[in-house]
């Protein structure tokens, strides 16, 4: 057991691995001595990385890398790499050095300073990323807000330090679909924010192209709101009342006489019908948001700490 494990994915970032060897371990090593252990995940790379972290695990004991069987995106090789993790504290950082590795002593200040169980890092500013990444990213942490119960911080990425009671509760949920910085939120204890200024990528380019990053989006967005669920089913209990409406003008019609023969009757049949088929959607949206919550398996709630748990004996006090 180490006292700390810093994870890294890496897809395609053979130009910044040395770098990011030196200053991690620097890094690790000021407020570490020699108990750290830097776990890098290879996913999928097709440039020289795996070749490379071969090399740097057999030069370095502190020193372990993973290779995925192929590319399986960047929260999923996060999730390999905090399986592997053993420390009692785990930094997560990208392999771009947009996030400065020496922050951690800062991080690890403030988590025992304020008793935290996760310090994560805030961007007060981004550096060297286009006008529309900012733009997308600003828009897209705020829709996330607006539509979900989970406080998910705001300009947050997955640069964050955190506990192993933290850790192991991520790890206990085995949802498919995995938005990182949202589980890590919904875990509870306390967390805190620190600022910092993000760096420009030290070489290469971004790995989040547009399709990435809508997926990405997709998965936070249905995976901690059932909002687009909502609206649909809105949308449908709506219409099915407006229905009556519609119904009442048709009667109304042919009451006065308004309406040629078979009208009526045709156009009762298509609005009722409608109307059913819209109430039925609905209610089945209503089953399948949650059939789908059921399948995330998340813990129903996590315990921070008992009081007066010597007093008794059983499950909780034991
Ligand atoms: N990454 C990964 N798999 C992928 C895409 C990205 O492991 O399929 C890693 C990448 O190597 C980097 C981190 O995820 O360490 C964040 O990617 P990037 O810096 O390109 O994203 P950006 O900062 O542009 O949002
Ligand atoms: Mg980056």
């Amino acid at each position: 057991m180490n006292s700390l494990s810093i994870v890294v994915p890496c897809f395609n970032e053979q130009a910044c691995l040395d770098t990011l060897h030196e200053r991690l371990s620097s890094a690790a090593r000021t407020t570490f001595g020699d108990d750290y252990e830097i776990v890098l995940v290879n996913d999928g790379s097709t440039d020289g990385s795996w070749p490379i972290m071969q090399q740097m695990s057999a030069a370095d004991p502190h020193l372990v890398a993973v290779n995925l069987s192929r590319n399986h995106g960047h929260q999923l090789a996060l999730t390999a790499g905090l399986d592997l993790a053993r420390g009692e504290l785990i930094l997560v950082i990208d392999a771009d050095l947009q996030d400065p590795p020496e922050l951690l002593a800062d991080m690890v200040e403030t988590m025992h300073r304020e008793k935290a169980d996760v310090v994560y890092g805030v961007r007060k500013s981004r550096k060297g990323e286009t006008a529309f990444k900012r733009a997308t990213a600003h828009g897209f942490y705020r829709l996330l807000a607006s539509a979900t119960d989970v406080d998910i911080p705001l300009d947050a990425g997955d640069f964050r330090l955190i506990s192993r009671r933290a850790l192991d509760m991520f790890l206990a949920m085995p949802e498919q679909a995995r938005f990182i910085r949202g589980m890590v939120a919904w875990i509870g204890f306390k967390q805190v924010p620190i600022l910092y200024d993000r760096d420009e990528r030290f070489a290469g380019d971004t790995k989040y192209p547009l399709s990435k990053m809508l997926r990405f989006a997709f998965d936070a967005l249905t995976g901690f709101s059932s909002a687009p669920l909502k609206l649909a089913s809105h949308a449908g209990l709506a219409l099915s009342i407006g229905s009556v409406v519609i119904v009442l003008f048709i009667l109304y019609a042919w009451l006065t006489g308004r309406s040629i023969p078979g009208w009526t009757s045709l156009m009762f049949v298509v609005v009722v019908l409608g109307a059913v088929q819209m109430f039925v959607l609905a209610l089945m949206g209503e089953y399948i948001g949650r059939l789908y919550n059921e399948t995330k398996r998340r813990p129903l709630y996590i315990v921070q700490e008992i009081a007066g748990a010597e007093h008794r004996t059983g499950r909780l006090g034991q």
